[in-house]
């Protein structure tokens, strides 16, 4: 087999890189209200660190790259570093995770710069609801109009990322599933994974099937291929619909046997597992010299580290990081 692949014989191709801690919102699941203890600026790996590890990663077979964060468009330049990891030849798909409340402002900008395509996490359309769930203002309109900018540029296909919980947002499945009926919306439900700290309201845990069952109201949900992307999600089709609606089931039906993914933090901590707390250490070896040869010997051994299955049913949760480190 060419490329990397870990020690269960995982092909692994796909690198997350986040980009900054930072966020502009405090959504419930993600961010206690007061957000959580920010890296320092020194700690984030400056864009040619971030390149320099891409460019390793890709030597040794990653040929797909995510942005995440925080909030990566609150990160200034973001255009320049996706200008730099596509000319990465190895390099073939750069994608987005965006809270979409600047991406209006920035899409045509990320999508000359070789950005191919961006999810946006929107888990509800009602604004009350919205401010709820972000704790932060009124971006409603900039978020879905972010989308629509984003559609128009070619950022397609636009996925929208949908954490449903009940008592909250799980009144709107059905809203979110008409949409795929009359309008190209790609609508992603994920189930709510436990989040380490305290948080008010409480997101409550809906599962994937109980979700199916609600939505069957509306029709039968014929399964489909994704039109682009590898990720974990299953897709399906309400009859007639020109968009499709995903199930992402990290709880409920853990995809890890299929996991092709590693995951960079602001911080340069490259890290096996979203799930577990391990980690290897890129940055100070970046900065103190470290060869190519030696990076990659690095990106080797995470990947050679890559636990077979997470353990969240089990209660394992990371305590060490929130999402908004991680890159969700
Ligand atoms: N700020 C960007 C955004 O919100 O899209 C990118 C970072 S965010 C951490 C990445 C993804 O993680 C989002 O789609 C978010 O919904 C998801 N996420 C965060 N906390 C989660 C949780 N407790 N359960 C399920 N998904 C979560
Ligand atoms: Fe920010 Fe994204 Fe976390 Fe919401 S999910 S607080 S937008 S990082």
């Amino acid at each position: 087999m060419t490329g990397l692949s870990d020690s269960f014989q995982r092909p692994i191709n796909y690198l997350r890189i986040s980009v900054t801690d930072r966020c502009n919102l405090r959504c419930i699941y993600c961010m206690p209200p007061g957000g959580v203890c920010l890296i320092s600026h020194g700690e984030i790996l400056t864009y040619e660190e971030i390149y320099t590890i891409a460019q390793a990663a890709a030597e040794l077979g990653i040929d797909k790259i995510r942005l995440t964060g925080g909030e990566p468009l609150i990160r200034s330049g973001l255009p320049e570093l996706i200008q730099m990891l596509a000319q990465i030849d190895a390099i073939d798909d750069i994608s987005l995770t965006t809270n979409g409340t600047l991406l209006g402002g920035y899409a045509a900008e990320l999508k000359q710069a070789g950005l191919r395509r961006v999810n946006v996490s929107l888990d509800t359309l009602k604004q009350d609801k919205f401010e709820l769930i972000t704790r932060c203002g009124n971006s409603l309109s900039e978020v879905l109009e972010g989308i629509e900018v984003a559609r128009a540029v070619g950022l397609n296909p636009v996925k929208l990322n949908v954490v449903v919980m009940s008592g909250i947002n799980d009144g709107e499945l059905l809203d979110f599933a008409a949409k795929t009926i009359a309008e190209e919306w790609h609508v992603r439900f994920i189930e709510l994974m436990p989040f380490a700290g305290e948080t008010t309201p409480a997101p409550r845990f809906v599962s994937a099937s109980e979700m199916r069952q609600r939505l069957e109201s509306l029709g039968e949900l014929e399964p489909c291929l994704p039109s682009i992307g590898n990720g974990p999600a299953k897709y399906f089709r309400l009859p007639h619909a020109k968009g499709t609606i995903g199930f992402i089931t990290p709880v409920s039906e853990h995809f890890c046997f299929h996991c092709n993914r590693l995951r960079l933090t602001s911080d340069g901590k490259l890290r096996p597992c979203l799930l577990a707390d391990d980690e290897i250490d890129l940055k100070q070896p970046l900065r103190s010299g470290i060869s190519s040869a030696g990076l990659k010997q690095l990106i080797e051994e995470a990947v050679a580290s890559k636990p077979l299955r997470h353990h969240m049913a089990e209660g394992h949760v990371p305590k060490e990081r929130p999402f908004s480190q991680v890159g969700g």
